[in-house]
């Protein structure tokens, strides 16, 4: 009953990046397409109907950015209330744009995600308000459908999903959809599920919380995830494994997927990539069907682009003050 359009985003075979690292199969998911630019969208609307049903009037949620830009668009959709808990100055300029837009009120607490999390946490346990964040099981069971779709645009499941780690909820999710699409007959394989997170932000590979965590990528700035459980079984249980990249793997990753694929992802997305450059470099991937998710989009953190040289040439309004600058005269 409620919808703003979500899923069924593309599958793109990589052209240029793929071939070059010896990758011919590589595709990239493409949930910058949602609604709001993110793949947020296909676990909240699942969650708002679900407190829409529930007769709630209002939606929390803490966020790195993304998850509040969804949230306040579906509650909008909805005529809900939202409160975005965010952490001050770690959110992206687009999405902090989307959360106003959509009328959301935004609380800026000075700490990190996981202390907007905890503060989220204690606030919907005494208020009638539903929690969206991705410990709300509705938020994976939407997001599980993004692993139907790949097995039903491959034809099967694919050998590899590189995806970026935050707080872990969808690479739990994408594990739990491969898994059910396998059971129902769908697919005949199961993925290997290749999480990957930033250096300075990377518990899971460490093995234990960050109190500090940081990194360029702000969708992934998060040093104590609350899948943290589930993602170690879907690495587990799919043979997987779970990397960090620094962050300037995740602006070289971030410059080719813009200049030689046109797809304008955020840092976080470009993380994923960067785990594949890393591993294409000592395993052989000519055989192996490869999808990298592009979380979210590159509009949402404008900022970022400044770490690219920009081509810009100002002129006189003159045809040949513009044939002079570009070196045709
Ligand atoms: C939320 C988000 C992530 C991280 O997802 P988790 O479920 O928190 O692990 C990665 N990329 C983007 C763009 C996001 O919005």
């Amino acid at each position: 009953m409620i919808t703003l359009g979500e899923g069924e985003t593309p599958l793109v075979l990589s052209r240029r990046i793929g071939p070059r690292i010896g990758c011919p199969q590589l595709y990239f998911k493409m949930e910058m397409c949602n609604p709001t630019g993110s793949f947020k969208d296909r676990g909240m609307v699942v969650a708002v109907a679900k407190a829409v049903e529930e007769g709630r009037e209002a939606i929390l949620c803490a966020s790195t950015g993304n998850t509040a830009a969804s949230a306040a668009a579906y509650a909008a959709h909805c005529a809900l209330k939202a409160y975005v808990i965010v952490p001050r100055n770690f959110i992206a300029r687009g999405k902090l744009a989307q959360a106003i837009a959509h009328g959301a009120t935004i609380v800026a607490v000075d700490g990190n995600f996981d202390d907007a999390l905890r503060l989220a946490r204690e606030l919907a346990s005494c208020h009638p308000w539903a929690l969206v964040n991705s410990v709300n099981p509705y938020r994976l069971e939407g997001q599980k459908t993004a692993a139907f779709e790949i097995v039903d645009q491959l034809g099967e499941a694919p050998d590899m999903v590189f995806i970026p780690v935050g707080n872990a909820g969808n690479i739990s999710a994408y594990w739990q959809g491969f898994v059910e699409y396998h059971r129902a007959g769908y697919a005949r394989q199961l993925p290997r599920m290749m999480g990957v997170q930033a250096e300075g932000a990377a518990p899971i590979v460490r093995g234990e919380p960050v109190a500090n965590p940081q990194t360029i990528a702000t969708a992934i700035r998060v040093g104590n995830p609350a899948s943290w459980q589930l993602a170690l079984k879907a690495k587990e249980e799919s043979k997987g494994a779970i990397n960090a990249v620094s962050d300037q793997q995740i602006l070289e990753a971030y410059a080719l997927l813009a200049r030689e694929e046109g797809i304008f992802a955020e840092p976080a997305s470009a993380a994923a990539l960067a785990g594949l450059l890393e591993l294409a470099q000592k395993e052989d991937l000519s055989r192996q069907v490869v999808v990298c998710i592009i979380t979210g989009s590159g509009l949402k953190d404008p900022d970022i682009v400044q770490s690219l040289p920009a081509r810009i040439v100002e002129v006189e309004a003159r045809i040949g003050a513009i044939e002079e600058a570009l070196g045709l005269r």
